[in-house]
């Protein structure tokens, strides 16, 4: 079996560089300890090695469709279904009198990297479940928890997050699924949404869909939308019946295409019946809870794809000779043999890039479920700010992992050659699959929009002034160690030159010129976000420094790669960021003619 991922690399990470071991004597955690959490680890690592990954291939092969009116998935599907609530990969970070194990968030985010990394297109299926429950637990009523949590726990029902319709994407503003009381307490649905995951299978019973509709009396915008239940089948005197919602369709795509992605029809024979979830008309405040996680989950699998796709490019690299080296007489002499590719400056400069972004992408993730788990296990102004630094990372570890981790694919397919190019190597599917990460989830351009238009200037830009004090901290401790004073430099100018960015954007805010503002908020995002991987590479490094093996050498190395290739793009984005005039504002000249 090919190399997916360095366990090597993610145990050290967990356990060296986040030290998760401090986090567990907290009273949440007492139960826990560091070699039990070892060996959950070591678990998932043997059932994605022996369920998962071998079946990547084929799940994209044979891809999720509807077949006279059901949505057919693997078969492999069942057996990831049956086996996840007990590694650990469903609700485990929920409370145990909510049928959780009480795992810290970060290692619920290491063991779905590993079946990630394994398989990207099977771990959607109880991901999202997993988020579904969150939500249940966090807002749902008890009658609906006693009703549906311990099922869904179990994966005999899957659960969805449904938002999107035909007119509403990006903009769910305009959600129209519309959903009326009736007399027992329950709400009457029409409507309809499209790319709903995992919405149906031949493997669940039930679906249990958390839905964005509108009751009346909400008012227009985001402020009407409430937050529905509504199952396949319902539950009624002790039996299950079907609760006419229909799925109509299974899209076809480019990639994850053994990951279904439905369209579901409400209400067509005018008997959909939804049960409200939190607060009406202010359920999509409760819908961020589980988007905020689930942006997280995405960037977690724009991570595990690239580095699936680093190891596969390296052991391409590995076998393939190609060429001479530069100092042998030069590129036309063939009284030398040919070397391995991997030995061309070029070459090495690729898979440099793919292992940068992809262990500095999950070293963004781990380190966004850390606050998320300190939050959680923290009170008053502590756990306060804890709660802002993951609002603010949040965005960008979606977007980093889906952008930067496409590139990084899109660079492991090119060290292959044609055979990048070619069905016969799984580069191409990683390709595929990895696209679709700086879409979902709110899209890139979405994401910068929260990233500069919200979350920068969020409480007065007091959890900017948490975050930046969290990354000098790491500075002050590396400017400690010779090797590292120069990167400590470099970070620390990227820091003023930030601030110099933010104080050219800040004031038009305040003319109102908020289009002008936010017109280049991807690439602010693209800048921001090669400074706060940059810190995390520089305290990956910090670490590293410490050690003396060859491996902790190689994160050294890499963390020097990172800041002369990557983090030195910022000046040049800066520069565009400062720029007076707007290019891509509409004006009346129409300039794409
Ligand atoms: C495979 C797949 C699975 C999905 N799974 C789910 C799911 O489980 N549940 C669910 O509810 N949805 C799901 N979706 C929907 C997904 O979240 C949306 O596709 C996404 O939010 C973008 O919406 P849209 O496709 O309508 O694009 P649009 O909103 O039409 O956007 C098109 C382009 O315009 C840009 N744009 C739009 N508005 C603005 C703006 N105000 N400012 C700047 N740029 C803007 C966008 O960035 C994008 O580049 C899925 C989609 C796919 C393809």
């Amino acid at each position: 079996m090919s190399q997916y991922l360095s366990m090597e690399t993610l145990n050290w990470m967990l356990f060296e560089v986040f030290r998760l071991g401090d986090l567990l004597s907290a009273p949440r955690f007492q139960d826990h300890d560091e070699p039990s959490l070892r060996l959950i680890l070591d678990s998932v690592k043997k059932f994605a090695d022996s369920e998962l990954y071998p079946v990547f291939r084929a799940m994209d092969a044979d891809p999720a469709r509807m077949v006279d009116g059901q949505v057919i998935v693997h078969p492999a599907v069942k057996i990831m279904l049956e086996r996840a609530g007990e590694l650990g990969l469903v609700g485990s970070t929920l409370d145990y009198d909510d049928g959780g194990m009480q795992l810290p968030v970060t290692l619920y985010q290491a063991l779905n990297f590993i079946a990630d990394a394994a398989n990207n297109n099977m771990t959607g299926y109880t991901g999202l479940t997993s988020g579904a429950a969150g939500l249940l637990c966090s807002f749902g009523s008890q009658e609906l928890k006693d009703i549906y949590l311990a099922k869904m726990l179990s994966n005999e029902w899957g659960g969805t997050m449904a938002l999107t319709e035909p007119q509403a994407g990006s903009s769910l503003s305009d959600v129209v699924t519309d959903a009326i009381p009736r007399d027992d307490g329950s709400y009457s649905v029409h409507g309809q949404k499209i790319w709903i995951s995992g919405g149906d299978h031949q493997f669940a019973e039930n679906f249990i869909h958390f839905t964005l509709v509108r009751v009346p009396g909400g008012g227009p915008g985001t402020k009407g939308i409430s937050l529905m239940l509504i199952p396949k089948f319902r539950p009624e005197n002790g039996r299950l019946v079907p609760n006419d919602v229909s799925t109509v369709g299974d899209f076809q795509k480019m990639g994850q295409r053994g990951y279904t992605t439905t369209h579901l029809v409400f209400g067509e024979k005018d008997d959909c019946r939804g049960w409200l979830v939190g607060t009406l008309h202010r359920c999509l405040e409760h819908m961020f809870y589980m988007m905020n996680g689930a942006r997280i989950h995405v960037g977690r699998h724009g991570a595990a794809i690239a580095t699936a796709a680093y190891y596969a490019s390296r052991q391409f690299a590995l076998e393939r000779p190609q060429g001479r080296r530069l100092q042998a007489g030069g590129l036309k002499d063939t009284s030398e043999g040919q070397t391995l590719i991997i030995n061309h400056p070029d070459v090495r400069r690729m898979l440099l890039l793919q292992k940068a972004i992809a262990e500095g992408s999950l070293a963004l993730i781990l380190q966004a479920s850390l606050y998320a788990d300190r939050e959680k296990t923290s009170k008053g102004e502590e756990a306060a700010r804890y709660h802002d630094l993951l609002e603010l990372l949040t965005p960008m570890a979606k977007t980093y992992p889906a952008e930067a981790g496409r590139r990084a694919v899109d660079q492991g397919l090119q060290v292959l050659g044609g055979a990048g190019f070619c069905d016969e190597y799984v580069l191409q599917q990683y390709y595929r699959d990895v696209r679709i990460m700086a879409i979902y989830e709110g899209t890139t351009g979405i994401q910068s929009l929260d990233l500069l238009g919200r979350k920068v200037f969020m409480n007065k830009g007091a959890s900017l002034k948490f975050l930046l004090a969290e990354i000098e901290a790491t500075c002050a401790a590396a400017a400690e160690v010779d090797e590292l004073k120069p990167y400590v430099e470099q970070l620390r100018e990227q820091l003023a030159l930030n601030q110099k960015v933010l104080g050219h954007l800040m004031p038009m805010a305040a003319q109102g010129e908020f289009e002008k503002m936010l017109s280049d908020a991807t690439l602010y995002m693209e800048f921001f976000s090669n400074l706060v991987v940059a810190w995390q590479w520089l305290k990956l490094g910090l670490v590293a420094s410490g050690g003396g093996s060859d491996f902790h050498r190689a994160k050294v190395h890499t963390m020097k790669f990172f800041f002369q290739y990557e983090l030195s793009k910022n000046s040049s984005l800066a520069s565009t960021l400062m720029q007076p005039q707007r290019l891509t504002i509409v004006g009346p000249v129409e300039v794409l003619d």
